[in-house]
């Protein structure tokens, strides 16, 4: 991404919105070098002054090249990190360039990070159907592993072959989420997206747009070239709402491809009326009803699975509830 690609989304959007959160990511966020995020954080600095409590930055990267210069930097910037693994090479489909699992690269990157650093990094794990077929043994993977955090990502994109059924969605989550639950060393101290699941049922203002009917609200990519996007999910003519360089953010706001995009959300939306789990479901990802049926405004692919878990997530702390007042806790 150009300088004048950066400069132009920090000053027209940081105009319009009162908070921005910048996600870098996509490909490998580090490949563009750490001087490109230096200019960035200045081109951040002059726009906002020291008024940090307007944007917040982080960095999702796969690890491989991520080594004690950008630590000591991300550290500085007091930018959030994130890696993302799919667990051991045996189950993971990350793969480098010449299409080598990467697993032990990232493995490497971790063990250094916690005993160089004493920072123990939250993961970004896609959910595939490889990884799902064993829930027990990726929890202690990630355990052994040391992570602070997990996020766990349903597969979403165009490989049928990885995506999980709804069965699966529903028997994985549930484990996963019994394995953290009655972990007695909460070693692993959040484990999306069951935190944000909890904090729905309990009425906590908390969640990610996956969980909070955010599709095309919340949420803008900006390509290199300045193209802005729905989200990262969507690329293409239909999905574009114009350029940063050259349009207004009133004009990429009123774009009719976005005004499409809601209403196809609002279909979706639609399809879920009556269910009993919508006000924690929210309706799921248009992402996933995207590469699943061709067309956004369909129902979340998951939704069975969707179903089970906030089902068995409200069960659980019911029970934990019950426990307490009844003195077990
Ligand atoms: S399509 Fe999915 S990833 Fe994109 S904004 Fe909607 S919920 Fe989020
Ligand atoms: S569980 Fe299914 S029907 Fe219910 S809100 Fe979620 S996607 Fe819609």
């Amino acid at each position: 991404m150009a300088d004048d690609v950066v400069e132009a989304m920090i000053r027209k959007f940081g105009s319009h919105f009162p908070f921005l959160e910048y996600s870098w990511h996509g490909g490998e966020p580090t490949m563009a070098g750490i001087d490109f995020y230096r200019r960035a954080l200045a081109a951040q600095t002059a726009f906002y002054g020291d008024d940090t409590s307007r944007y917040r930055n982080n960095i999702q990267t796969n690890g491989i090249g991520f080594d004690d210069e950008w630590m000591d930097f991300v550290r500085a910037g007091k930018i959030a990190l994130g890696l993302s693994h799919d667990g051991p090479a045996s189950v993971g489909t990350r793969v480098s360039r010449s299409g080598k699992p990467i697993a032990d690269k990232v493995e490497g990157t971790i063990d250094r990070l916690i005993e160089r650093h004493d920072f123990h990094p939250g993961v970004l794990c896609v959910v595939t159907r490889a990884n799902a077929r064993d829930p027990d043994g990726l929890y202690s993977y990630f355990k052994a592993q040391r992570v602070g955090a997990l996020s766990l990502l349903p597969h979403l994109g165009a490989e049928p072959e990885l995506r999980l059924t709804p069965d699966l969605y529903g028997s994985f989550f549930t484990r996963m989420f019994d394995l953290w639950m009655d972990d007695p060393d909460g070693q692993i101290e959040r484990l999306g997206p069951f935190d944000h699941v909890m904090a729905k049922i309990l009425g906590l203002p908390r969640s990610i747009c996956s969980w909070d009917a955010g599709c095309f609200r919340d949420l803008l990519s900006i390509e290199p070239d300045g193209g802005v996007y729905l989200c990262s999910a969507f690329q293409g003519d239909d999905h574009r709402l114009g350029n940063i360089l050259t349009d207004s953010v009133a004009d990429i706001l009123d774009s009719p491809n976005l005004h499409a995009a809601r209403a196809a959300q609002e279909k979706a939306l639609a399809e879920c009326e009556g269910c009993d789990v919508l006000d924690v479901c929210s309706g799921g990802c248009r992402e996933a009803s995207f590469f699943s049926f061709g067309e956004i405004g369909r129902r979340d692919p998951h939704c069975e699975g969707r179903r089970i878990l906030v089902k068995h997530v409200a069960g659980r702390l019911l029970d934990k509830a019950r426990h307490f007042s009844q003195g077990e806790v």
